[in-house]
């Protein structure tokens, strides 16, 4: 039996982490954060060496590769085999690999079945990514595209960064987000974009609160529970 699947798609920064784990938790779904799959297999492909051109050596790294996720209150911790990478994922280098090996189509298919299977469990699932509404779960009764102004967005990177104790170059994040966003809306494979029966949600001016407040709403209206 499937679950009710709310598929959450947007940009870098646009408040996807924050929003969809929160929706999570008011609907009781599990949360699946399909980015990390992604950056898993670009720490994977740094790690071995590999060029981010190489689609077949890296198609099978992401066939072989063992993601796991264990959900705790404050955060989602990601492990690779046994070796956890929670935070090893999430440096610059990596969240631009990670939008390389993505455009990769061996790599997409690969971690397809993967995102299917973590989405359809019971009662729920929140599934954040780039291509959920449209190419994982095009039939999911919920689909919200959320953005944000790109400067909006880079300011929002630039706290969890500094948070996370990383010295920050706000222009420079800004210009990393505009890269990697135009890499992922460019791509001839799953581009980033808001599905024909998406609803967008613009961030800029409301808070977390609000924005989970609209996506619970809507998800109600659709029959989650
Ligand atoms: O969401 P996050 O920033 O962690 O994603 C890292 C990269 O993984 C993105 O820049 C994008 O290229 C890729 N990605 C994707 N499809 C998804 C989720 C992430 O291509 N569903």
């Amino acid at each position: 039996m499937s679950g009710f699947v709310v598929a959450i798609d947007g940009p870098a920064g646009a408040g996807k982490s924050s929003v969809s784990k929160a929706v999570a938790q008011r609907l009781g779904f599990a949360l699946v954060d399909t980015g990390a799959l992604y950056r898993c297999i670009g720490y994977a492909a740094l790690e071995a060496g590999l060029s981010e051109d190489d689609e077949q050596a890296l198609g099978a790294l992401a066939q072989a590769a063992e993601i796991s996720f264990v959900t705790e209150s404050e955060r989602n911790r990601v492990f690779l085999g046994e070796m956890e990478v929670t935070g090893l994922i999430r440096t610059p280098q990596v969240s631009a690999l990670a939008s390389k090996v993505s455009a990769q189509p061996a790599v997409r298919a690969a971690l397809l079945e993967q995102q299917r299977r973590l989405g359809r469990r019971p009662p729920g699932a929140v599934l954040e990514g780039r291509d959920i509404g449209t190419v994982v779960f095009p039939d999911a009764p919920l689909k919200v595209f959320l953005t944000a102004t790109p400067a909006e967005r880079a300011r929002r990177r630039a706290q969890d960064l500094r948070a996370a104790g990383e010295v920050v170059d706000l222009l420079a994040l800004e210009a990393q987000i505009a890269e990697r966003d135009a890499r992922d809306r460019g791509r001839a494979i799953a581009p980033l974009k808001c599905a024909d029966d998406g609803l967008e949600l613009i961030s800029d001016g409301l808070t977390i609160d609000q924005v989970v407040d609209r996506i619970v709403t809507w998800a109600k209206d659709r029959g989650a529970s």
